[in-house]
């Protein structure tokens, strides 16, 4: 065995490496469809909000449009003042909450404020009049603009100078110029542009606080053909796009006359049958943010990685420690020339191997090999040698053991339970040397041995056994050679 068929080192790095990229790729492309799906959900429940806000002002539009009950005297069951040259106007709870109808249910919590021009607190007069044919809706504001946390609030906006608001806190934010420029507004114009669909416009600064944005559903109200106020419902951008736990980035809502930044993903227009919306929303991720998401999510997937790689490395590194061990423990057992075992080798098998079974132990030595070498050359010496191992493995079986104890001297332990086939064999082995030796030198070589036979290897020590052969050995050489004394 060759020291080459290790592991390279790049091979121990590179491979281990691969199986990782491999795992962490598998396992990026499943978080990359997670945070996918997490995003159509996210998409999918901010269309259902904007839907549901779109379902309410269109419901209040025809409302508005087609209802109102001049002969319900209902002002008179409110409050009102006067400050900084505006009326507020705001209900007063238990008069409205006595005013049950039959079978009706009791009314809820008011709260709504009408604000407009100061003229709105004289009975009587034109805008009073106005507010008093809508103030019946008020309630139904009040009662909707707090059903879903992302709203901020319902309003009706009169352009003749008065707005009805719930909550009533958000009433509190008009003022005087708001009025005077209102009609100026993008945002009124583009509502009052399209009637036949609502209008989302923002996301633009909320009027009541320095933080945060709103974007608002408005549609108009046409009294008698003329365009008279703005019906808007206002969402909290960050409660209504309030992100799912399991996404590390945000969505975003812009306008399309925005341009959408450069870690924009998913960007798709907002689209509803009954909408008007020039806007779209897209997923924002921070590159770093994804990546600890990544770890957090897909935690035990990167551990089974990271587990593979380095079990791989250490593995690899393992099998090269082990072959390059087993090649030099080769290298001391074996003889290089032959491939057969050397003293050593063959000396670790006879005390390692266990049999129950009778031992030939037979030293073979070539005739005259001086003489081979004095004529051939060393070379033709080797092929000789080369050849007797050949001779000797092919002649032997596999729980045999075939050594070579240095020169030309091979040593050969046999097992069997029958002495007389192991002397067959032996005799095999010492005709086919000399049988095929013409391939070597034209008029062939021979060899001589000797055998010592024992009925198991533990009860005898090896170099006892061996002097025996080798005395045999001896005999053989002495009364002619190309012989085999047992
Ligand atoms: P005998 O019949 O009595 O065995 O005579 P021999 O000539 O074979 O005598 P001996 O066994 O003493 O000869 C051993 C020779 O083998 C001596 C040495 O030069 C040669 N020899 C030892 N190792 C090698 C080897 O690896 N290659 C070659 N070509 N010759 C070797
Ligand atoms: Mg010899
Ligand atoms: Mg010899």
């Amino acid at each position: 065995m060759g020291n080459q068929r290790r592991f390279s080192l790049k091979f121990v790095i590179f491979f281990p490496l691969a199986l990782f990229s491999m795992v962490m790729l598998l396992t990026a492309k499943n978080y990359y469809d997670a945070v996918n799906r997490y995003i159509d959900l996210e998409y999918a429940r901010v269309d259902r909000a904007l839907g549901r806000g779109i379902k309410v002002l269109t419901a209040l539009d025809y409302s508005f449009t087609n209802y109102s009950n001049a002969s319900h005297p209902i002002l008179q069951e409110h409050n009102h003042t006067i400050q900084n040259e505006l009326c507020y106007i705001w209900p007063i709870d238990v008069l409205l909450l006595e005013n049950v109808y039959e079978g009706g249910l009791p009314a809820v919590d008011l709260d709504y404020m009408i604000v407009g021009d100061a003229a709105l607190c004289t009975a009587g007069s034109p805008i009073n009049k106005l507010a008093k044919d809508k103030v019946g809706y008020a309630p139904s504001l009040s009662f909707l603009h707090d059903v879903e946390s992302h709203v901020l609030g319902i309003h009706y906006i009169d352009k003749r100078g008065y707005v009805i608001s719930s909550p009533d806190s958000y009433a509190k934010n008009y003022t005087k110029e708001l009025f005077s420029t209102l009609k100026a507004r993008p945002f009124w114009q583009k509502t009052a542009q399209d009637v036949v669909h609502v209008t989302l416009s923002g996301p633009s600064p909320t009027l009541d606080s320095m933080e945060g944005q709103i974007v608002s559903l408005g549609v108009p109200i046409y009294e008698n053909g003329e365009h008279q106020g703005v019906l808007s419902i206002d969402f909290d951008l960050g409660a209504l796009l309030q992100g799912s736990d399991n996404l590390a980035g945000r969505l975003n809502i812009i306008s399309n006359v925005q341009s959408v930044p450069d870690n924009a993903l998913r960007v798709r227009g907002i689209e509803n049958p009954r909408l008007s919306a020039n806007h779209s929303i897209y997923y924002e991720y921070n590159f770093w943010s994804e990546v600890k998401n990544f770890i957090i999510f897909e935690k035990y997937s990167v551990a089974v990685a990271l587990f593979i790689y380095l079990l791989s490395t250490v593995t690899l590194f393992y099998v090269n420690t082990h072959k390059e061990r087993l090649y030099f423990q080769d290298l001391a057992a074996k003889d290089p020339m032959t491939g057969l075992l050397n003293r050593r080798g063959m000396q670790t098998v006879w005390r390692n191997k266990i049999t129950k079974k009778n031992i030939a132990l037979a030293v073979f030595d070539i005739d005259d090999f001086k003489k081979i070498n004095d004529t051939h050359g060393h070379d033709v010496g080797d092929d000789a040698i080369r050849l007797v191992a050949k001779c000797i493995k092919e002649n032997i079986r596999h729980s045999d053991v075939a050594s070579r104890f240095g020169g030309e001297e091979f040593v050969v332990a046999i097992y069997d339970e029958d002495t007389q086939s192991m002397k067959r064999i032996l005799e095999r082995v010492s005709q086919s040397i000399v049988s095929s030796s013409t391939k070597v030198i034209e008029q062939g070589f021979t060899v001589s041995g000797g055998v010592a036979f024992k009925s198991s290897s533990q009860l005898e020590h090896f170099d006892e056994l061996f002097k025996i052969a080798d005395q045999k050995l001896y005999q053989a050489k002495t009364t002619g050679k190309n012989k085999i004394c047992f």
